[in-house]
């Protein structure tokens, strides 16, 4: 017996491909599940176009795929979980020493780096046709979701930037509860539909005014506006940047209210070196008491509020962000990029 999945030599750009795999070992978690989607990322591009990622020891390939939707084949019993059940699988394992924030389920905030992530660090993904994952490590999902629930790994990475962008925001005396989203790819929009859920009110940024995310911003609750940061005409009291554009954070800490808080949730692979005057940029942040900070994965009570976001949200709008579903074999076109994506997804069904 085999599964077919996509899996890649990391480190070696190119080597991507589907492939007969040995059946998921019962090591892996007690549930058996069949793969439905597995939502593509930036993350995966860098896997698979830029050699990233880490196999697990002693193998050659990495089965890549950290944003999971499947259906629960079989499950023990007093395990949570029924057959049938649609879940998501937990990102990160916590590191085996473990530092003091994995011993307490926080392998968001892992200390040693010893984590390990399905899918992109020494642990086999779950872009595959069957999988396993231990129930500790599964987040069942509201049935009426279907495919929109591949977007709940997403929803826990802005589920927690939100989080702890509003305990810090709690500081300020006086807050104005005006969010700036920076990037309306499916991260921003996420972050958008959490921050209008909150009782934001919502700006959302992107460079593009063509394609179908102006309307979905303006359909979530929230204000679209194209182009500059420095000429969107609001001041916010808390960002979550989600374009990884480096220029962008600077330009930031020169548009927020007094006291903002801005939470930094978007990575690039870029290197790209720009002149910047951080002596201004110091001074502005020391006299505006501005905090700006990076937020990362999500611990598994991220996942539970993004199952209550998804589950609080608008389906059809959900579906839409949900742009494209590619089958497994076809698995290269949902690499390139058309003009009306927004979450491109793998279709492990075909
Ligand atoms: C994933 C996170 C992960 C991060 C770093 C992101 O694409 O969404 O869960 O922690 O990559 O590997």
């Amino acid at each position: 017996m085999s599964v077919k999945a996509l899996s890649v030599v990391p480190g070696k750009p190119d080597t991507a491909g589907v492939r007969d795999h040995p059946d998921p070992s019962p090591s892996e978690g007690a549930l058996l599940v069949e793969g439905v989607l597995m939502g593509v990322c930036g993350t995966d591009i860098e896997i698979i176009q830029e050699g990233y990622g880490w196999a697990p020891p002693g193998e050659e390939r990495l089965i890549i795929g950290h944003e999971s939707l499947g259906r629960v084949v079989d499950a023990p019993a007093g395990s949570g979980f029924a057959k049938g059940d649609l879940v998501a699988g937990i990102v990160r394992r916590p590191d085996p020493v473990p530092c003091a924030p994995c011993a307490n389920g926080q392998w968001d905030f892992c200390r040693n780096g010893q984590y390990t992530e399905r899918g992109i660090k020494e642990r086999n993904g779950y872009g595959a046709t069957q999988w396993r994952v231990e129930p500790e490590f599964a987040v069942k999902l509201d049935a009426g979701l279907g495919d929109a629930g591949v977007l709940m790994e997403p929803t826990s990475v802005v589920a927690k930037a939100w989080e702890q962008s509003e305990k810090i925001a709690e500081r300020a005396p006086a807050p104005q509860r005006v969010a700036l989203i920076t990037g309306a790819g499916p991260i921003g929009l996420l972050a958008a539909l959490i921050g209008v859920q909150r009782g934001y009110e919502v700006h959302v940024l992107d460079r593009v005014e063509s394609g179908p995310k102006p309307q979905l911003v303006r359909d979530v609750g929230a204000v679209f506006h194209a182009g500059e940061v420095s000429e969107i005409g609001v001041q916010p009291d808390l960002v979550i940047e989600c374009t990884g554009y480096g220029p962008l954070v600077f330009d930031l800490v020169g548009v927020v209210a007094k006291d903002a808080v801005i939470c930094l949730a978007g990575i690039s692979a870029s290197n790209r070196k720009f002149a910047v005057g951080l002596d201004s940029i110091n001074k502005e942040m020391v006299l505006e008491n501005t905090v700006l900070f990076g937020s990362v994965n999500a611990a598994r009570r991220h996942y539970e509020q993004a199952g209550e976001a998804l589950a609080k949200a608008d389906l059809d709008w959900l579906n839409r962000l949900v742009s494209r579903k590619v089958p497994l074999s076809d698995y290269t076109d949902a690499l390139e990029r058309h003009d009306d994506d927004v979450k491109v997804a793998i279709d492990l069904r075909h």
